[in-house]
């Protein structure tokens, strides 16, 4: 018996990268015309072409690619291909009824014929799209695992020609994983229903986070057959990340929205309180903020989500019960006004961010304090090696916070990935790589709190440390005669927070220790010996409160694969296309992204085309766009133009 890891061949491709057609043999031209006609796209995204190759050739395929990577192409190009090609209907298995509604409306909206089952349709539309996937009408056909496994949804199932069962957030199926759904076990005897009828049909899962052990889970779970692997780069080169003291946050907060205010995005906070009073604050100052959280009844919940998704709310203040499901690929921000738990949620809240590729920003408000209440929360368990765990996610979170070297890198290697060697060690699109932090000596600093560590017996947490330190009188420091030691006061000429900086800072260097427990002790190490004979210096990044923002994100968009550069777009012309799209969006009862994306509304608006073959030139425009809402964006451009 082989494991199912054996089986997996892995493609790989630099993160982030673009595919190139350098000479193309007449396949990969005809599917280059099928991703232009059919979505509007001019190249494949990294991955995208191999995926698609492999899936054409019938085989299993397991996809691993990060949030925006684009992984609903990788099954909605080959279904409209296959159907042509007389192998029937996609049957794709999706968890959420938001996330079919929103990939029927874009596939519908590129003229696809596709449909969701769901208890959101009334039963005659319900009826007409089975028997639409019967009938072999519909390229793609979304349900959830719960309706294609029950018994009605099997007879159901029975009658389709399947060309391919899609699993969509395939991580589901796993314990492992982070979203576990019992009704995703089921799908692994789908082969085997009726008499072995599927067994020929083959299955793409699809997932953006999988550890090796998830990832095998799914292949077993699923009893994928050789499958092809493609694992593409966790990098997200459009998304710019910095963290900042947080000082006011509802002021830094508001900062950004109106020196930008076109952008929407998602301020996510830790409790329920937070994000009702942060939402009322802002809309205070009149921006369109709703709180989103699991207090919130169900139906204000959906209402808000949706006024997010549709362009008619500007912010969501949620907890991270916000997220999933929402598919809105233009959030051009996400902030963390409080601190995360951990790397993995807090890479994924931020992965919301830019999907369309555009530049977007992701900021983290820290201060010392919010890692204290982390802690109080952490410390509420009862479970030693939870509290532990959870500890040590804190811990490797605050180094994060604190790191003054590439962001990028620090999380890449935090998920067992490291930035191509050509790149030095910069991803260039963190504030550290952007805007390098200036350093301060603080040899004499570190020293003092080394000796007030060692003096008090290397027995007690920070807090006391520091109290001893800044010459505290209190019960806790005299009853331990603490008053009475040579350290006692030799740190009154520095705040508390400068002090929590400088352990912080010790502890990343391994030259002072902390305990993982509830008491969070600190300890000298066999490193801290030469710094306390002062035979090491030792620097520290200035304090970011006092460091600008940074450069290039100040000066705005930073130029990404996707984008054009902001100088070449009239913004004129670009607010007027995007109030047409507004309407047509209403009009239409769908988001304002599934009629164009920013990034084919800034190419007309440099581009300014004046018919029919220049228009379908732009990224974005498919066949039936071109039909759809061509005319109009090019009376509204020639108006522009003429006038
Ligand atoms: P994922 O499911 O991996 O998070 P999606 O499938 O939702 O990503 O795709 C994210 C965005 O990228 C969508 O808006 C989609 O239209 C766009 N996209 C996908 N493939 C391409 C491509 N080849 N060129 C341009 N945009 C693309």
């Amino acid at each position: 018996m082989s494991t199912p890891g054996e089986h997996l061949h892995e493609s790989a491709s630099p993160p982030g990268a673009t595919f190139e057609h350098p000479e193309l043999t007449s396949d990969a031209r005809a599917l280059l015309d099928a991703l232009k006609q059919s979505f509007g796209h001019e190249r494949f995204r990294a991955m995208q072409a191999e995926i698609v190759g492999d899936a054409l050739d019938r085989r299993d395929v397991f996809v691993i690619l990060p949030t925006g990577g684009g992984k609903s192409l990788c099954y909605q190009l080959p279904a409209v291909l296959e159907r042509q090609r007389g192998h029937g209907v996609t049957v794709v298995v999706s968890p959420l009824i938001a996330l079919m509604q929103n990939q029927v409306d874009v596939l519908r909206a590129n003229g696809v014929p596709a449909a969701f089952l769901n208890s959101t349709l009334d039963l005659d539309e319900l009826y007409q799209h089975e028997r639409d996937a019967i009938a072999g009408n519909l390229d793609l056909v979304y349900l959830a695992p719960e309706r294609l496994m029950s018994p009605a949804g099997q007879r159901w199932l029975a009658q389709v020609p399947v060309a391919r069962f899609a699993i969509d957030e395939a991580h589901c199926i796993s314990e492992w994983g982070h979203d576990f759904r019992p009704e995703y076990r089921m799908l692994g005897e789908l082969r085997e229903l009726h008499n072995g009828r599927f067994r020929g049909v083959p299955v793409m899962a699809l997932t953006a986070t999988a550890t090796p052990r998830v990832a095998d889970d799914i292949v077993r779970q699923l009893a994928l057959r050789e499958p092809a692997l493609h694992r593409g780069g966790f990098e997200r080169e459009n998304l710019t990340y910095e963290v900042r003291p947080k000082q006011r946050v509802v002021e830094q907060v508001l900062a950004h929205l109106q020196a930008h205010p076109d952008d929407e995005g998602i301020i996510y906070c830790q409790s329920r309180n937070r994000c009702e009073q942060l939402a009322a604050r802002l809309q205070e100052h009149n921006i369109d903020a709703l709180p989103y959280h699991a207090g919130l009844d169900k139906d204000v919940r959906e209402a808000n989500q949706h006024a997010f998704i549709f362009g008619q709310a500007r912010v969501v203040v949620a907890t991270i019960a916000f997220g999933m499901g929402v598919d809105k690929p233009d959030v051009r921000f996400v902030f963390h006004a409080d601190l995360p738990k951990n790397i993995e949620g807090y890479y994924q809240e931020t992965g919301r961010a830019g999907r369309d590729g555009l530049p977007a920003r992701c900021v983290l408000f820290y201060s010392g304090g919010d890692r204290s209440k982390v802690e109080f929360f952490i410390n509420q368990k009862t479970d030693p090696a939870e509290i532990e765990h959870a500890q040590q996610q804190l811990d490797e979170m605050v180094r994060y916070c604190h790191t003054t070297g590439c962001r990028t890198a620090h999380v890449l290697e935090h998920f067992g990935e490291s930035l191509d060697a050509s790149r030095d060690g910069q991803c260039q699109h963190c504030d550290n790589c952007l805007n390098p932090p200036t350093l301060r000596d603080i040899t004499t600093d570190a020293r003092k709190l080394l000796s007030a560590v060692a003096r008090t017996g290397q027995r007690f947490g920070l807090t006391h440390v520091i109290d001893v330190l800044r010459g505290s009188a209190s019960q806790r420091v005299t009853a331990r005669q603490h008053d009475q030691l040579s350290v006692h006061g030799i740190g009154k000429d520095h705040p508390v927070g400068h002090w929590r900086a400088v352990a912080e800072h010790l502890i990343k260097e391994d030259l002072l220790a902390q305990s993982p427990d509830e008491f969070r002790t600190v300890t000298l190490t066999p490193a801290s010996k030469p710094l306390l004979r002062g035979e090491l210096k030792i620097e520290m990044p200035v304090s970011r409160a006092v460091s600008p923002e940074p450069e290039r994100a100040r000066r705005g968009r930073r130029p990404t694969a996707a984008d054009i550069p902001d100088d070449q777009v009239d913004h004129a012309l670009f607010e007027k296309l995007r109030q047409l799209r507004k309407e047509l969006a209403e009009d239409q009862g769908v988001p304002p992204y599934v009629v164009f994306g920013d990034a084919a509304l800034r190419q007309m608006a440099a581009q300014h085309p004046r018919n029919d073959e220049q228009f379908i030139a732009i990224s974005g425009v498919g066949r039936t766009k071109l039909e759809r809402y061509g005319p109009a964006f090019l009376q509204r451009i020639r108006e522009h133009d003429d006038a």
